[in-house]
């Protein structure tokens, strides 16, 4: 059996806004002007994993006059109606269902990474979710792929993922096979750009035979 675990955010959902214009919308629905979105940016990421709520933290540390609690859930909600399932992310995800173990390896917050998930539809393809913010580590941690293992017992493991360095090289690190999606490139990593790439380099690999649409 082969397990495969996907990374969430630009992998299997991109974004149809950047994040300073949902940062931006965030605040002026809170009736704020926007600003100091690069503080944010910086504390949020000091944050992340050190306590519950990164964002109401983050923003309660800048100079933005806002309820960081109301501050947290608009962000959270404007991040979710922002995401759309990368194309053939759902045909690849059925075409793999019944073959392999499917699973989703995400650093963020929890209710963040799974409002995701849900509004774009994809939950249900998936035999386990892992969020960093809920097993208290994070990629590139070794742990969490220990974690990963233990979650989806199997004979071999494949990481797809659009971050060369803090997903799919510590997942090769761990004896994992890495693919890396998206427009990065590597010289001894595969990289796919479409998900309809993803069952050739399976086959290839001869992990989760089956996978390609005959
Ligand atoms: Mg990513």
């Amino acid at each position: 059996m082969t397990t495969i675990y996907f990374d969430l955010d630009g992998t299997l959902i991109e974004y149809d806004s950047s994040f300073t214009e949902i940062y931006d919308a965030t605040l002026r629905e809170l009736g704020v002007i926007p600003h100091s979105e690069s503080e944010y940016g910086e504390v949020f990421f000091d944050v992340l994993g050190t306590v519950d709520d990164p964002f109401a933290t983050a923003i309660a540390r800048t100079s933005v006059d806002v309820d960081p609690t109301a501050f947290s859930e608009m962000l959270v909600a404007k991040e979710i109606e922002n995401v759309s399932a990368r194309t053939g992310a759902h045909t690849l995800l059925e075409s793999l269902s019944g073959t392999c173990s499917l699973g989703v390896l995400t650093n963020g917050v929890s209710r963040a990474q799974r409002g995701k998930l849900h509004a774009t539809e994809l939950t249900d393809y998936f035999d386990s979710v892992i969020v960093s913010g809920e097993v208290g580590v994070r990629k590139p941690e070794t742990n969490i792929y220990r974690i990963a293992e233990r979650r989806l017992p199997a004979n071999e493991y494949v990481f797809v993922a659009d971050d060369l360095d803090r997903d799919v090289r510590p997942a090769i690190e761990c004896g994992w096979y890495g693919i890396l999606f998206g427009d990065e490139t590597s010289d001894d990593v595969p990289s796919v750009q479409q998900f309809d790439e993803i069952p050739h380099v399976l086959d290839q690999k001869d992990v989760c035979s089956g996978s390609s649409p005959s």
